[in-house]
């Protein structure tokens, strides 16, 4: 017997005037650098995609400093082309410089890496990035929807996750039916915060304070685009990252404790306090002149419990985010969505979106991660430099450099035991393996 609306509950009403979508073999959270590849990816092995960004872009972001290792997946979703003809600058080294304002030599990856391919990445202002690599997205016959915001993550009875409910600028509210959901939301890790598999990083518990200068000094030659690391006391640091358009992004990075000390606690005031805690950032910003808003984040370190779920994927920072000073969030971000890809399409061709397909996928970005972090912890170190390490072993020069430019997937063993001479490496933490494969590995 059919009831009338006056029995029905406020769900169902919101049910019945819902629309329904359910012609997509994955639906992907977040348009973001991990969102993207992982989209386009799927598309390239001929899977119908959907892509749901909440904002319209272009939108600003952080995050423009990319290293050698985001060229393959770069390459694999055919965005090196389009990098190439951009107006990004080139970037083709890091340097060091220490408080006093000396500067090292410029590392160059050319040293070790292709000069042609890997050894040459870029920086990029991310809102223009970020809107080439949705256009590439469109163009590999991925469906957008910008201006739509997930507002939840849809779970039948006994958990699978069945697609997600979208409100959506120009579609309604809409529920999107698709095997396979993949969480690329960012720090926001709409799963991980959901389901409370969100887990911080007390020792990695910084503050970042960013600007950007207009008219700044550079180098010149190769040199232009290379980004800096220069130190303050306490082991704080800025970055220095030339762009396009006579800009640099400039910011620093330290305790909060020590960024806030005298009780300073607006941004603009910090920053240009602890500018005169460098003479070589001091000297480059003295002919700039500051052309954008002071931005600021804290608490950023943390990992998801999990990254995979049934019929549900984390990729890029919704599965772990790390302190930056490495920068290598957008190749974790770029692998992750591309390695994603492949395991979402050999499950789909398996008929089997169970947690277990995304093992070996957890198990790589896992290690990507934890090899990273263990650098990240050895950098915070006031009893450790990198250059002890490789005036000390020679030998392990390569696998340094291996690990800082994004080649993390190897074995590290002999690196990081050398380094213990000097720092305690952290213990694995035991997190990012799918939900029900989560035993493996901690064992
Ligand atoms: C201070 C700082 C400096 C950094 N510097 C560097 C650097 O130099 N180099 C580097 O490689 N990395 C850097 N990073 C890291 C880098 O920003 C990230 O690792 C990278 O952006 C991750 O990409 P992503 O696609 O995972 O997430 P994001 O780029 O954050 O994209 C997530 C997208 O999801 C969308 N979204 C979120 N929630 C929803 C929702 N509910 N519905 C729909 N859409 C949603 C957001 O609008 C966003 O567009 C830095 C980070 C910080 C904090």
């Amino acid at each position: 017997m059919s009831r009338g609306l006056e029995y029905l509950s406020l769900q169902e009403i919101i049910r019945l005037r819902m629309k329904t979508v359910e012609n997509y073999d994955s639906v992907i959270i977040g348009a973001g650098p991990a969102g993207c590849s992982a989209a386009t990816a799927l598309a390239m092995h001929g899977r119908r995609v959907l892509l749901v960004e909440r904002e319209k872009f272009p939108r600003y972001h952080i995050g423009e400093s990319m290293i050698p290792f985001t060229y393959p997946p770069l390459e694999r979703i055919g965005m090196i082309p389009k990098l190439r003809q951009s107006s990004f600058m080139k970037k083709y080294s890091v340097q060091f410089v220490s408080p006093s304002g000396r500067a090292s030599q410029p590392f160059y990856f050319f040293n070790r890496y292709d000069r042609e391919t890997v050894a040459q990445s870029w920086q990029v202002l991310r809102s223009e990035f970020d809107q080439m690599m949705l256009n590439n997205a469109r163009e590999h016959g991925v469906t957008v929807w910008e201006e739509s915001e997930v507002t939840e993550l849809l779970q039948d009875g006994v958990g699978t996750y069945y697609g997600v409910r979208v409100k959506s600028r120009e579609y309604g509210e809409v529920e999107v039916r698709s095997p396979v959901t993949v969480d690329a939301t960012g720090r926001e890790a709409i799963a991980a915060t959901r389901n409370a598999w969100r887990r911080g990083d007390p020792k990695l518990n910084k503050v970042a304070v960013w600007t950007y200068y207009e008219g700044a000094k550079r180098d010149t030659g190769i040199d232009e685009g290379g980004t800096t690391v220069a130190f303050i006391p306490d082991k704080g640091w800025f970055w220095y990252i030339p762009q396009h358009n006579n800009r640099v992004s400039v910011g620093v990075v330290a305790d909060g404790k020590y960024l806030t000390r005298e009780g300073l606690k607006d941004p603009e005031a910090i920053f240009q306090r602890e500018i005169g805690q460098n003479k070589w950032i001091q000297d480059h910003l003295s002919t700039g002149r500051v052309c954008d808003q002071y931005w600021l984040t804290a608490e950023y370190t943390f990992r998801s419990e999990y990254c995979a779920d049934r019929g549900l994927v984390l990729v890029g920072d919704a599965v772990g985010f790390l302190d930056p000073v490495f920068s290598s969030g957008m190749m974790i971000a770029l692998k992750t969505g591309v390695a994603a890809a492949d395991a979402i399409h050999a499950a789909l061709q398996a008929g089997d979106v169970s947690p277990e397909r995304f093992t070996e996928y957890g198990r790589v970005t896992r290690q990507s991660i934890e090899n990273m972090r263990k650098l990240v912890y050895a950098f915070y170190d006031p009893n450790i430099s990198f250059k002890t390490i490789t005036d000390q072993f020679p030998d392990l020069a390569n696998d340094l450099t291996d690990c800082l430019s994004g080649d993390v997937n190897k074995d590290f063993t002999r690196m990081f035991e050398a380094f213990s001479h000097y720092t305690p490496i952290p213990d694995e933490l035991p997190y990012g393996a799918p939900k029900f494969a989560a035993a493996a590995v901690a064992a």
